[in-house]
């Protein structure tokens, strides 16, 4: 049985003393869950969730990183730095990232090995954009992710992976998958996992949805055979709004 994990992405939002602010608020309102919660901060909030995320049940993500373990890459941070100051998670491949900063799935699979060669647990970002949907390709697009973006990974590094499937015209938008249509795509995700790492490695993997998800969706996404928790945009920015969704199941 996989867990549900609910990951809040801040995007390039909050100082350090709303996130202080934020981990206060939320750290009693999601004590009893027995799902993991993560937060997804920016780096320059990163330590200040660290030591306000102690003794509570709530970790700590990135939201990008670079492959390489140091050198000239001026304004780039290193899998070493965030797990030095204690961070567990680094979303790879979000749509943001692909669009506005040329991250491909070659780069995906270098930061992919980078963050499992250190311990850290990368979440996953795959999807495809509307016109991609609409001409009949997304299935296409996002098995050439899963197939490019995850490749050559060994089995506990695929275990230890967490996928999320974001249909980009679903991120920010309001518009949410129905349930039925993620939960059939996070299964042929699977699906495809499995063709590579075999079934019993598949199964293992925590493969979330992602887009528009809220307090109002969430109990009947987080319900659905396949869908194993969200990765949460707009709505993790508010703790009472976040522990909602962390409750919903
Ligand atoms: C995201 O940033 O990964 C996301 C899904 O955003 P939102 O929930 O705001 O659509």
């Amino acid at each position: 049985m996989r867990k549900k994990v609910i990951a809040g992405n801040w995007k390039m939002n909050k100082l350090p003393n709303e996130t202080i602010t934020f981990f206060e608020e939320l750290a009693p309102l999601v004590k009893n869950t027995k799902n993991e919660v993560i937060i997804c901060a920016p780096y320059t909030d990163l330590f200040y969730a660290i030591l306000s995320a102690q003794n509570t049940n709530i970790k700590i993500g990135a939201q990008n990183m670079h492959w390489e373990e140091n050198g000239a890459y001026t304004g780039e941070i290193s899998p070493q730095m965030l797990k030095s100051i204690g961070v567990e998670y680094v979303i790879i491949g979000h749509s943001e990232r692909r669009q506005y900063f040329a991250e491909t799935d070659e780069t995906v699979n270098k930061k992919v090995k980078a963050a499992h060669n250190v311990g850290l647990k990368p979440i996953v970002c795959v999807g495809e954009t509307l016109s991609q949907r609409e001409s009949g390709k997304a299935k296409e697009i996002v098995t050439n992710q899963i197939k490019s973006g995850l490749k050559d990974l060994t089995k506990n590094e695929i275990m230890s992976t967490i996928v999320a499937y974001e249909p980009i015209w679903a991120i920010g938008t309001g518009k949410t998958a129905t349930k039925e249509d993620a939960n059939e795509t996070i299964k042929w995700i699977r699906e495809e996992l499995e063709k590579i790492y075999g079934k019993e490695n598949a199964d293992k993997v925590i493969i979330q949805y992602g887009g528009s998800v809220k307090s109002e969706n969430a109990k009947e996404l987080f319900e659905m055979s396949d869908i194993d928790g969200g990765l949460v945009g707009g709505a993790s920015l508010k703790p009472d709004e976040f522990a909602k969704i962390v409750n919903a199941i």
